[in-house]
């Protein structure tokens, strides 16, 4: 996960290699002509307070994206905000001088961008809930953690971690903290990773303090390596293989 990619601000001169939804493979670049921007309204109406600067600026942009890959070529939309910040340049005669630039932040993508591969035998309940999170990543950080601790509860009721306990007829659910503590032995190497991740999750259901696109994206790198291990793990692939290899004892 290249993290740099997915927050730092982008200027539409050199738009960020951010990798094709659809194939995967190419990199989106913003269509010639497409990207226009506009100050929003507080911010023009800011221009007349004594203390302004251009520091202010508040900018909504719009653009569409096309896929690099000449055999996809898939089409993207984007929207967001933008601000403007400044460099110190220095001309032929050695006169420094101050440049404005703007710079744009992403809070929109559609079709969505998809943050980590998800291995192809994850089942569709977790993946769904990933496919939400993955499209509030850059709107709303609490809802995409969020959504990825709903995923972690899916996870579990798909390893058959029982959800509810029956007791005089009652059904009971059973909080994610406990069916963590169910998790069997061989499981048990991703018990304080999925922990980690329902408070993650829960801070972003409760309000409890700000979660920023940084703690999504460790809930991202927990869930990712988990799925990893449990639906593509690299040493039953590589075994399998070896095994194919010595049966024929030449190539697969
Ligand atoms: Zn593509």
């Amino acid at each position: 996960m290249d993290r740099k990619l997915l927050k730092l601000p982008f200027s539409p001169d050199s738009s960020p290699d951010w990798i094709c939804p659809t194939c995967s493979k190419g990199l989106l670049r913003i269509k010639e002509n497409s990207f226009i921007h506009e100050e929003a309204r507080h911010s023009r109406e800011a221009h007349d307070h004594p203390a302004w600067e251009p520091e202010w600026i508040r900018s909504i942009y719009t653009c569409l994206l096309i896929c690099s890959n000449e055999k996809c070529r898939e089409v993207v939309a984007s929207s967001g905000t933008g601000s403007v910040d400044w460099d110190i340049i220095e001309d032929e005669y050695g006169q420094q001088d101050q440049v404005y630039s703007d710079f744009f932040i992403p809070k929109f993508f559609e079709p969505h961008l998809n943050i980590f591969p998800i291995p192809k035998d994850c089942p569709a309940s977790v993946v769904a809930l990933l496919n939400e999170s993955f499209k509030l990543f850059f709107s709303s950080p609490s809802a995409a953690a969020n959504n990825v601790r709903a995923a972690i509860e899916e996870l579990l009721t798909e390893l058959k971690i029982k959800r509810f306990t029956t007791a005089n007829g009652k059904r009971r659910f059973i909080s994610l903290h406990q069916r963590i503590g169910l998790l069997p032995a061989k499981y048990a190497q991703f018990k304080d990773m999925i922990l980690a991740i329902k408070w993650l999750g829960n801070a972003g259901s409760h309000g409890h303090g700000e979660v920023t696109a940084d703690d999504v994206m460790d809930s991202y790198e927990l869930i990712e390596h988990i799925l990893q291990e449990i639906y593509e793990p690299k040493v039953k692939k590589l075994k399998a293989l070896a095994k194919k290899v010595n049966k024929k004892k030449g190539p697969a």
